[in-house]
């Protein structure tokens, strides 16, 4: 389907303290596979007239499904070593939303949130609740061992050895810990359709070692998912206290609705906010002029675009990802 409007999909992988150094060949080549599978799937469904909800679903489970990011299988482990999932998306056309948060046995917590948005009258269902209710609109469940890796048990051993809640994560210093181990892997998507709407969604396993029921920003609408027809669609990943305490996705699209700031300016305002409290991480944005930025003030994030031409760009490092 081609009508002359723009569609677009930019996607993220998590972003955090990736070191060129560290990442191998391989290692890099599997990411940008899998960042490319994601792309693809939601570009698939933009061009053949699919909705921009759609694209971010079908775009953030081939990313949940991968296990090389901290979403669905792949997640990270809580103290407790069990996988507590959480995801919301959200509808810029309507202003509908949805999300789950402190799942363990939703294969894909992205449809789950989904479902939260069109199936119910409610906007955030959490842990039993959630998965009954997902259960019941015929969702796939699984049992939690489905999300088992040995890296990430790995890690947590390594978290719970330095008896600190790893941000999947970040402290370059540290040279005991492994690449993989510094970098968050917390997925997202936005997306633009041939009607011009918006539409973001993120999902995510949470912070290694987190405890008591902690959830983070992933599910919060305004924090680390927003999406308004009238300013743009965000989704983030960092810190996910600082970006609730900033108001990080909303925050950014105030900037564009109010005060009508360049996307990219918008983000970098929104991070500086974050870094000013102690926190990090990265923004994805999209509007629905079909401008896009993905924006870090981490060492790298793994990110990826696609638009009306079909090509797939995908980034790790700083300047990248040109938007
Ligand atoms: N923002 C996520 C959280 O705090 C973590 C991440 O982005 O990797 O749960």
């Amino acid at each position: 389907m081609d009508n002359g409007l723009s569609i677009r999909l930019v996607i993220h992988g998590g972003a955090g303290a990736i070191s060129r150094s560290k990442l191998t060949a391989e290692r890099e080549q599997a990411y940008r596979q899998a960042l490319t599978e994601s792309l693809t799937a939601g570009y698939t469904v933009l061009k053949e007239g699919g909705s921009s909800v759609d694209a971010v679903i079908a775009a953030i489970v081939v990313m949940e499904d991968s296990p090389l990011f901290n979403a669905g299988k792949g997640s990270v482990f809580t103290h407790a070593g069990r996988n507590e999932l959480d995801a919301s998306i959200m509808d810029g056309a309507t202003r509908l939303a949805g999300a789950i948060a402190g799942v363990t046995t939703i294969r894909n917590p992205i449809r789950a949130a989904h479902a939260v948005m069109t199936k119910s009258a409610h906007v955030m269902l959490i842990g039993h609740g959630a998965e009954t209710f997902a259960a019941e609109q015929g969702l796939a469940i699984v049992n939690p061992a489905y999300f088992y890796t040995q890296h990430r048990w790995d890690q947590l051993q390594k978290a719970i050895a330095k008896d600190r809640m790893m941000l999947d994560h970040d402290n370059d210093s540290d040279t005991s810990l492994a690449d993989d181990d510094q970098k968050r892997g917390t997925v997202g998507a936005v997306a633009l359709d041939h009607y011009g709407n918006l539409a973001a969604g993120t999902s995510t396993g949470g912070l290694t070692n987190k405890r008591y029921g902690r959830v983070g920003d992933s599910p919060i609408i305004g924090a680390g998912t927003y999406a308004d027809n009238h300013s743009l669609a965000v989704s983030a990943t960092g810190t996910g206290e600082m970006f609730i305490r900033t108001a990080a996705a909303f925050n950014t699209a105030a900037q564009i609705r109010l005060l009508n700031t360049p996307i990219a300016e918008a983000a970098d305002n929104t991070l500086a906010e974050i870094a000013a409290i102690g926190g990090d991480g990265g923004l994805i944005v999209l509007d629905a002029k079909g401008n896009y930025a993905a924006r870090f003030n981490t060492k790298g994030m793994y990110c990826g675009t696609i638009a009306n031409d079909g090509v797939v760009r995908t980034g790790i490092f700083p300047g990248e990802l040109h938007y």
